[in-house]
């Protein structure tokens, strides 16, 4: 509480903001008649059905219902409540909600940790780029083929050797120790008050987000020290499993080459990034995630993935389909020679004889059934082994195209009826099918549809106003959006959203703007209306009945006479009401 921005506030930060702009930051659009569509980021798709209007300043989905306006959108991707989505947009925006409000606003926790990290890296960085024990480190970059304008472009740093240089530098800003440790910079030692670093004698690589928050750090030792890279602990910001290195700079290569190139670690990022080869991004010290394929969907569908030439390249292949085909995906490899990794590659063979190899990579399906293939072939494995490997995987196809493809592929491959391999893999399909949830689709309510008239013809509330008909909407959100239409007269989009920041009505209102192309002109936007309102009226109207129905059986059995007797006369009254309502059709 205590948090407070006028609306005057919030609508010069949405005038500001481009929610196009915005939501292409996090997942690609295309132009679909007025708005713009694309993959939902909000649940698990493969058609779009997720609308952008850029000139409503609203998104909708109409697979989950997801919906609002611009705060709405970064509160439900980042997970922030509304005050915390006006601080992060006003930033966007170059508003400066923070001199207006400063005691009013409450930084969260996530900033101040962000704040740190920033400062460490850029304290990491100067002792890189101007100390004397830095030396080592450049040194090292230099072998390493990495020029200082690369360090500079990813804010690369050195950790001294001293126990303590981070955990004075830190006391000297008056950073507090505990924020300090609880990200994992410092270690408290053991029984002392005293704390040490957890980074010496390592070049340092901070790992940003996909907005370029430093989340943490990696070292990597410059005297072989073990473990050769270390990082920072997982923590409230940082989990390594969710972040891909170095996005947050490469993203609009990879959307403007629809293809995304992934390695495993800094060293082979930075090598193929400084070769030009700039649509990459690299795990680190983790198997690839669901997380990760999830974050990479947002940018381009057409991941390849770049192996070491070894049996554990292999081995993860199988982990990295998987998580692919679960995002309905189907990721290329390239497989590298032997005892090569891409650093090593580049530097030996040159940055085209890469490129050549990742314009060829293959199917990683493929690649993983013609292995089947060939153990079956050389009998390392049995028929039936191999036909539940094939189906095993087959099974993880969303697309049914694919699957079919496939499907007779393999089994003119292994030497069985399409059929006996269909049945199996369309026996695993259905299982996988009764587990995901279904997305509900609810039928539209006269209240829903009068809302959408009332957006695209306000002037139409006149009509709500002169009859207070209001009273027969059914008590909920739809309700209290009308009357802020009606009673309040706030009757534009944007306004209206600001209103209702948070909750449900988001979702209601962004609905409703993207499905008025039914209702063409206000004539037959009036009729539509007066029909609603007629339908509601009766709803009412039963329901009252129905209850006086009950009411009079009770009356009967109680032996209440004169109740009785008069509760039958406002029945036969209410009867009359509707026929009134119901003739109301006609009047027109
Ligand atoms: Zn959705």
């Amino acid at each position: 509480m205590g948090y407070f921005v006028s609306e005057t506030v919030i609508k010069e930060i949405k005038g500001r903001l481009n929610i196009l702009n915005l939501i292409e930051t996090y997942l690609s659009l295309k132009r679909s008649g007025r708005s713009y569509v694309g993959l939902c980021p909000f649940h698990d798709e493969k058609t779009p059905s997720f609308h952008v209007n850029d000139e409503k300043g609203v998104f909708h989905c109409f697979g989950c219902g997801a919906g609002g306006d611009v705060f709405g959108f970064v509160m439900r991707y980042k997970n922030l409540t509304f005050a915390e989505a006006v601080a992060e947009l006003s930033k966007q925006a170059g508003i400066n909600i923070e001199k207006t409000n400063r005691d009013n606003v409450r930084k969260t926790r996530r900033d101040i940790f962000f704040k740190l990290n920033r400062l460490v890296l850029n304290y990491y960085h100067m002792l890189l780029l101007e100390s004397e024990e830095g030396g080592a480190a450049r040194d090292y970059l230099r072998k390493r083929g990495l020029t200082l304008d690369i360090a500079r472009e990813f804010y690369l740093g050195y950790a001294p050797f001293g126990w303590d240089t981070l955990a004075k530098y830190l006391a000297s800003k008056k950073v507090p120790t505990s924020i300090a440790e609880e990200i994992g910079l410092i270690i408290k030692k053991k029984n002392k008050d005293e704390y040490y670093d957890r980074f010496r004698g390592r070049l340092m690589f901070p790992i940003r987000d996909v907005e370029g928050n430093a989340l943490g750090f990696g070292g990597r030792t410059l005297t072989n020290e073990e473990p050769k890279y270390l990082n920072s602990p997982e923590s409230e910001i940082y989990h390594k499993g969710r972040v891909l290195y170095g996005l947050d700079r490469a993203r609009d290569y990879i959307r403007r080459k629809g293809e995304a190139v992934i390695v495993e670690g800094y060293m082979d990022f930075l090598s193929l990034y400084s070769a030009e080869i700039k649509n990459v991004v690299a795990t680190l010290g983790t198997a690839l995630t669901r997380d990760h394929t999830v974050l990479l969907k947002r940018f381009t569908e057409r991941p390849v993935v770049i192996f070491d030439g070894d049996e554990a390249g292999e081995k993860a292949s199988l982990r990295v389909l998987d998580v692919f085909l679960e995002e309905g995906i189907s990721p290329h490899i390239v497989i590298l020679p032997k005892g090569e990794d891409p650093a090593s590659f580049i530097s030996k063979e040159g940055r085209d004889s890469l490129l050549r190899l990742i314009e060829g990579a293959i199917l990683l399906i493929d690649f993983y059934i013609e292995r089947i293939q060939r153990d079956f072939l050389n009998r390392k494995i049995s028929r039936n082994k191999a036909v539940d490997m094939v189906v095993e995987v087959l099974t993880k196809l969303k697309n049914p195209i694919e699957r079919s493809h496939y499907i007779r592929k393999s089994g003119e491959n292994f030497g069985i009826r399409e059929n006996e391999l269909l049945s199996l893999v369309g026996h695993g399909e259905k299982v996988r099918r009764e587990t995901k949830v279904e997305i509900k689709k609810k039928s539209e309510s006269q209240e829903k549809l009068i809302l959408r008239i009332l957006l695209k013809f306000p002037a139409l509330s006149h009509y709500f106003r002169s009859k207070s008909v209001i009273d027969f909407i059914p008590e909920g959100e739809i309700k209290k959006i009308v009357e802020e239409i009606v009673i309040n007269r706030v009757d534009d989009v944007s306004s209206l959203l600001c209103r209702f920041s948070s909750g449900p009505a988001q979702e209601i209102i962004s609905e409703s703007i993207f499905s008025t192309d039914d209702v063409t002109n206000e004539t037959t936007a009036l009729r539509m209306l007066k029909d609603c309102i007629r339908k509601l009226k009766l709803k009412a109207i039963e329901e009252k009945l129905s209850i006086m129905r009950l009411q009079i059986e009770q009356a009967k059995r109680e032996k209440k006479d004169s109740l009785e007797e008069r509760l039958i006369r406002e029945y036969r009254d209410l009867i009359e009401q509707e026929k009134g309502v119901q003739g109301e059709a006609n009047d027109d």
